[in-house]
């Protein structure tokens, strides 16, 4: 191997190697390449289901949403907030989908801004941002007679302040970014890019799937307006766990979410003829959230705490800048298909070959997991706290051989 440090002494000298124990399945020989799809379960999170269904499910039955889960949308909002996303108490709640998410808050933040400014009817969007934003954004224009203002962005790459800058302007009602590239993994510069929305008048919605819990978020340093993210990738809440809504208190008694239910109302229980919103960001809430995916995202919060986020997003930064330098060591036919400097990387690493389709299917007989993304992309996705520098290694040769 032509690369300048083993592995073996990657994982020796990596202060966060011991959390890869507390995972389920980490054990085996298995490279998973995709925990910025589906996170690996925490251990700990077995236990305390097993416990949940037991004793707070099935002992304390309806009167459980008296005595915690009535509250935990926000209250794990509030974890969340203050563990991963640099968002102080009140702002942040967790329920429903992301694409849930983001109708509620695109629709708010448009329906604010044509209010104000009846000539602010663009939605300024990005062509690589992820498809579910995109169909969002299209249904809301259609619905509202807005106009969707596109970004052409290199697929390779993200959007620029300079592309940001020539996109927005008096028309502008909102712009829709992701803080990650779910493809290449850009990491945009999301204080820069809101300060160029903010100069031009419009908010900014950040979606933070691809960078919740392995790169640091900062929303209110940021002055975001409004954000999302999943639970199910670097959060580790399992397969359909909820997603979490950001509006930042200076703008939660203007805005007007769409999906009024009666968890949102001002007293839920009043049942009352009409709706009259609670305050806060328990206004955002539509309907039941989904209590179960909320417990298991817990035990991944208590890790990410106890590990801190500046030490994740370190370990994530050498993970991909190995797997870089394995590929450009070991992978000559292949070409990256992320941004080479680490500092405008997020948690994963995009590797370009014609033939990365069939390659992908090759490794997952081998046990060997990452992700493919058309066109020709072979996604490494490296979730920090349950990856070790052994897996990359192993994985990279892996693909090496399939493309043999
Ligand atoms: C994974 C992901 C989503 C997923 O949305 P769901 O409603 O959970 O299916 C949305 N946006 C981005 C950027 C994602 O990476």
């Amino acid at each position: 191997m032509s690369t300048s440090t083993s592995a073996a002494a990657l994982d020796a000298a990596d202060p966060l190697a011991g959390f890869r124990d507390r995972f389920v399945g980490a054990a085996s020989d298995l490279v998973y390449f995709d925990g910025n799809s589906l996170g690996r379960p925490v251990a700990a999170a077995v236990e305390r289901l097993a416990d949940f269904v037991e004793h707070e499910w099935g002992g304390r039955l309806i009167r459980g949403w008296d005595e915690r889960w009535m509250d935990l949308p926000t209250t794990l909002g509030d974890d969340l907030g203050r563990i991963c996303l640099g968002s102080a108490a009140g702002q942040t709640a967790v329920g429903d989908s992301t694409t849930v998410w983001l109708y509620k808050l695109m629709r708010a933040a448009v329906d604010h801004a044509v209010r104000t400014d009846h000539a602010r009817t663009e939605i300024v969007i990005d062509t690589d941002n992820f498809p579910t934003d995109r169909y969002v954004a299209e249904g809301i224009a259609a619905e509202r007679g807005l106009t969707l203002h596109w970004i052409e962005v290199d697929t390779s790459a993200g959007v620029t302040a300079d592309q940001l800058r020539e996109a927005v302007g008096e028309r502008t009602a909102l712009v829709v970014l992701n803080h990650v590239a779910y493809r290449s993994a850009w990491l945009a510069d999301a204080a820069e890019l809101t300060r160029i929305a903010h100069d031009a008048g419009a908010l900014v919605l950040w979606d933070l799937c691809h960078s919740a819990g392995a790169v640091a978020v900062d929303l209110d340093a940021w002055d975001a307006d409004l954000a999302v993210g999943c639970s199910y990738k670097y959060l580790n809440g399992g397969p359909g766990s909820p997603a979490f809504g950001y509006v930042a208190q200076r703008l939660q008694g203007e805005l007007t979410q769409p999906i009024q239910g009666w968890m949102g109302h001002a007293d839920p229980f009043l049942m009352g003829p009409g709706y009259t919103p609670a305050a806060g960001i328990r206004r955002f809430i539509s309907g039941t959230p989904p209590i179960l995916g909320m417990v298991a995202m817990q035990s991944m919060l208590e890790l990410v705490e106890e590990a801190g986020i500046e030490a994740i997003r370190a370990k994530s930064v050498a993970l991909t800048s190995y797997a870089v330098e394995l590929a450009d060591a070991t992978l000559p036919q292949v070409t990256l298909a992320s941004p080479r400097d680490p500092a405008r990387r997020g948690g994963h690493v995009t590797l370009h070959h014609e033939r990365m389709r069939e390659v992908t299917a090759r490794l997952w007989e081998r046990d060997v997991i990452p992700d493919y993304r058309d066109p020709g992309g072979l996604r490494i996705g490296l979730s920090p706290l349950s990856t070790s520098f052994d897996e990359v290694e192993r994985g990279i040769a892996a693909v090496a051989e399939a493309l043999r």
